[in-house]
């Protein structure tokens, strides 16, 4: 069982969400303020009719009740005026922190270390940085706006009943206790809830694309009833979790909506009852009108209240992604230290049992090492180990005295680069391309490095460096891919090189093109090149023979051959 990313608690959800606002603090301040002006006026409408009431059951003439009507008109035009202008400014918030809130997720994202989305399953990640920051980005926008509007009416419009008549206004104010009891039974719930339905979501994703992912093997190892099972196993749990939902809102929401008619209703009633003691229709009237404005903004607050519970759920889980700890900042040899040296190292994946027993090696700085062995030898681990991505289980690898998993992250990559066969090529423009492998390069940099691996195609491109790159756009061929990766080793500058089958799966014009490329790379560095031909180890300063885990010759291809052992029958062989 993969143990997800981690979940931020509530505590730092709310700070979050408060410094958020307090980023925005003047747009914030303004809209609210505009909101109370656009509220106000619109207690204006119920007022005055209540008012218009009033005067025809006194016998008033129609210049009175026209202007009061006139009057209503212009309150409803100043509401929507205002309350257009105060909308605009919620949104513009809203825009903002969303804005804001992809920059910082993508930001923890990227400082991931590498071994905690293998932890938790790219599926979390993908999940939370799907799912998860767009309900987020929902709620800034649409929903946080919206609950602020109609928390402003509900108080106002509440507030003005209690002035108007005290007894009416708490007679307005029964239901409230009911429908808070309810909405506090639910959103104790809900919040649990939505995090379980987001988890089994992330689940499930995960089941999925780890099958579709690995489609081969499980096609080759007959496994697919295996992982049918498995994907039903999380579709069902993710069924449940939204059954809980589901039953949640069944419950809640029936009860919302008797509680919205009953207030009416009791105003008339009690309303009738107090006319009977001096209140005036008027008064009556225009309480009716309050409570039934209040409708439409206590609905909104109900259902916005479920997609903020949702946004919040989501919001702990986006937060969640910066609160893994950073690789953390290691040590930084001096740069004349380039010795690496690996001493009794032994390996093993997870539990598994060691694939490497023991291993001594000191490469010296500056020569050419060819790594040769059957496969499952256990080279391509001994490269993990040398390049410092994992640590030996006993034993060490030391640069320059150092253990290498100790080295700054940042500064070991600078140091030594693992070459394998996976060359990505980015959305963006050839210098983006190559510019992160060396931020502080410059244009000429640039061009010497692809002239440098024998890029010829960058004469084609239309646009030299800006031109855009990438699927869809421009795809580059395997090869020339490849002679991209190199330009930014050249960029990079790194002292060591670890070639893992670096060339191994290109065809062998390719392979030739590219090899011719690498030389240019390799010049002066130290190499040590995991060989699949053996060609590379004939040019090599010494060659190292990895079977099952452990080195069991060293020396020099001359020495190797006339020492007539495992490498001299390997060599016998490839050379016909
Ligand atoms: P080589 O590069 O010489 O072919 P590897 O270093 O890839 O050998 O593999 C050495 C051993 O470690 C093999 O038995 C292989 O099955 C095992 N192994 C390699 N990678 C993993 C992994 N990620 N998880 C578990 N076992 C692995």
């Amino acid at each position: 069982m993969k143990k997800g990313l981690p979940v931020a608690d509530r505590k730092t959800v709310w700070r979050e969400t408060a410094d958020l606002t307090r980023r925005e603090k003047k747009v914030v301040a303004a809209a609210i303020a505009l909101h109370v002006v656009a509220a106000v006026a619109g207690l204006g409408g119920p007022f005055l009719i209540g008012r218009i009431v009033d005067a025809v059951s006194k016998g008033a003439g129609a210049s009175d009740v026209d202007k009061m009507a006139l009057a209503v008109g212009a309150c409803v035009l100043v509401q929507v005026l205002v309350s257009r202008q105060a909308q605009y400014l919620g949104h513009r918030f809203g825009e903002r922190a969303n804005a804001r809130l992809r920059e910082d997720f993508v930001a923890r994202t990227l400082a991931l270390p590498v071994s905690a989305v293998e932890r938790a399953g790219t599926g979390d990640l993908a999940t939370r940085s799907s799912v998860d920051v767009a309900t987020v980005g929902n709620t800034v926008r649409t929903v946080v706006p919206t609950l602020l509007i109609s928390a402003i009416q509900l108080l106002l419009i509440f507030g003005a009943v209690i002035v108007m008549d005290p007894p009416l206004g708490l007679v307005a104010l029964a239901g409230v206790p009911t429908t808070a009891a309810v909405a506090r039974w639910y959103l104790r719930r809900a919040s649990p809830a939505y995090l379980m339905e987001g988890e089994t979501a992330s689940e499930l994703t995960e089941a999925l694309t780890t099958t579709a992912e690995g489609g081969r093997t499980v096609e080759a190892l007959r496994l697919a009833d295996e992982r049918v099972a498995h994907g039903t196993e999380k579709i069902g749990r993710q069924w449940q979790a939204r059954r809980r939902t589901l039953a949640l809102r069944s419950v809640f929401f029936p009860i919302v909506e008797a509680g919205y008619a009953l207030p009416a209703a009791a105003m008339l009633l009690a309303g009738g009852f107090f006319m009977r003691h001096g209140l005036s229709l008027g008064v009556v009237v225009s309480a009716t009108l309050y409570v039934q404005q209040a409708i439409d903004p206590l609905d909104r607050v109900m259902i916005w209240l479920e997609q903020a519970q949702r946004g919040l759920a989501s919001f702990a889980r986006v937060l969640g992604v910066g609160m893994v700890p950073p690789e953390p900042r290691g040590e930084v040899p001096a740069s004349n230290q380039r010795e690496l040296i690996v001493r009794g190292a032994r390996f093993a994946y997870g539990d598994g049992h060691d694939v490497l027993h023991g291993i001594d090696l000191a490469v010296r700085p500056g020569e050419r090492l060819a790594i040769v062995g059957p496969s499952g030898a256990g080279k391509s681990t001994l490269a993990r180990l040398l390049a410092g991505i994992d640590a030996p289980r006993e034993g060490v690898v030391t640069l320059g005295g150092l253990a290498v998993t100790k080295i700054d992250p940042a500064e070991r990559r600078r140091r030594i680069a693992l070459v394998t066969q996976e060359h990505h090529v980015f959305m963006g423009s050839l210098r983006d391309n190559l510019a992160f492998a060396a931020p502080g390069a410059t244009d000429d940099d640039m061009l010497d490095a692809l002239v440098a691996v024998g890029a010829d195609w960058y004469g084609d491109l239309p646009d030299g460096l800006d031109t855009e790159l990438g699927d869809g756009v421009r795809t580059l061929g395997p090869a020339d891919a490849q002679q991209l990766a190199l330009a930014r080793l050249v960029l990079a500058d790194p002292h060591t090189l670890i070639l893992d089958e670096a060339t191994a799966a290109l065809d062998p014009t390719t392979a030739r093109r590219t090899e011719r490329a690498l030389a240019a790379v390799l010049e002066g560095r130290t190499v040590i090149a995991i060989a699949h031909r053996l060609n590379t180890a004939h040019d090599a300063d010494r060659v190292a023979v990895l079977e099952g885990g452990r080195v069991s010759e060293l020396g020099s291809h001359d020495d190797l051959v006339r020492a007539g052992g495992a490498y001299a029958s390997l060599w016998r062989s490839w050379h016909g």
